[in-house]
């Protein structure tokens, strides 16, 4: 069984490498970063859905409340603000925000729309500007197409040929579970997570950037990472990539300049919206 496999594998990597020498890069949106783009959007965003119906029968969701009431409001305003920034990048019509009864500080994203918080990312974000910037962090990787340029890699190197495949049509637990590490929710199955540094600090700078613009003071973030850290643990997705949460402030305050920038206006927008009673 395991030769036959090989065999049509290699056959399709070599297929896929011509596709690649066209067509393989797109560019992440704000940042001008060429990334491997193998995976057709649909496929990807079926894959999320599928992924995410899974988690939502698993976990225990949140329905209503003050929590869900303001994770909403400021999804909300966080994907406009991502849709008014970058234009032409390929955010989803439909998003699904879902809080999770869950005290790990926590937050995940899958392809299509569709994003988990944990009550304990609530506890520990503290501020509507924090938690905006969390949900731009996780609006950032999908925008930017994260899980699908890790399942593309991992079609080239070979085994995740069966990943793309028959991640649709067989729900065998190895495929589900490589479907899930490629998609970053490696918590989900008690993996260690194979997150890139790389997608984590994309990431951050466009979520901030995000979050900034519509209209949630970034400066928040700091605290917010300092407080992460403070909670440790390494199975965490905000933790998972940054050993050095000094080098990460770091990443984000040299952001930090463009990111004030979008939230002044952003407030003067707002001021100049409520009319000149406002104060
Ligand atoms: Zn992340």
């Amino acid at each position: 069984m395991q030769l036959m496999f090989v065999f049509p594998s290699i056959r399709m990597c070599g297929s896929l490498l011509l596709v690649l020498c066209v067509s393989a890069c797109s560019a992440v949106p704000g940042t001008g970063r060429q990334r491997l783009d193998l995976m057709p959007d649909r496929q990807m965003s079926q894959l999320g859905q599928e992924t995410f119906s899974q988690i939502l029968v698993d976990r225990t969701v949140l329905e209503s409340g003050e929590e869900v009431d303001r994770v909403r409001e400021i999804g909300e305003r966080v994907i406009v603000s991502a849709r008014t920034l970058y234009p032409g990048a390929p955010i989803p019509k439909d998003w699904e925000i879902v809080v999770f009864q869950d005290d790990t500080p926590n937050a995940f994203a899958v392809p299509g729309g569709r994003i988990g918080v944990h009550t304990g990312m609530i506890r520990v974000a503290e501020s509507d500007d924090a938690l905006a910037v969390v949900i731009g962090h996780e609006v950032a990787h999908v925008l930017a197409e994260h899980a699908g340029e890790r399942m593309s890699q991992a079609v080239l190197i070979g085994g995740g040929i069966m990943i793309g495949d028959a991640a649709t049509r067989n729900e065998d637990g190895t495929t589900r579970t490589a479907v899930l590490l490629a998609m970053g929710l490696g918590t989900q199955v008690g993996l260690a997570l194979p997150y890139s540094r790389l997608h984590e600090s994309e990431a951050d700078e466009l979520g901030l950037l995000i979050a900034a613009n519509a209209g949630y003071d970034p400066r928040t973030s700091i605290g917010l990472w300092q407080r992460m850290e403070e909670e440790g643990g390494t199975r965490l997705e905000f933790l998972s990539t940054h050993p050095n949460p000094g080098s990460r402030i770091k990443e984000l305050q040299a952001v930090m300049p463009e990111a004030r920038r979008l939230y002044l206006r952003a407030k003067a927008r707002q001021r100049d919206a409520q009319g000149p009673s406002a104060d």
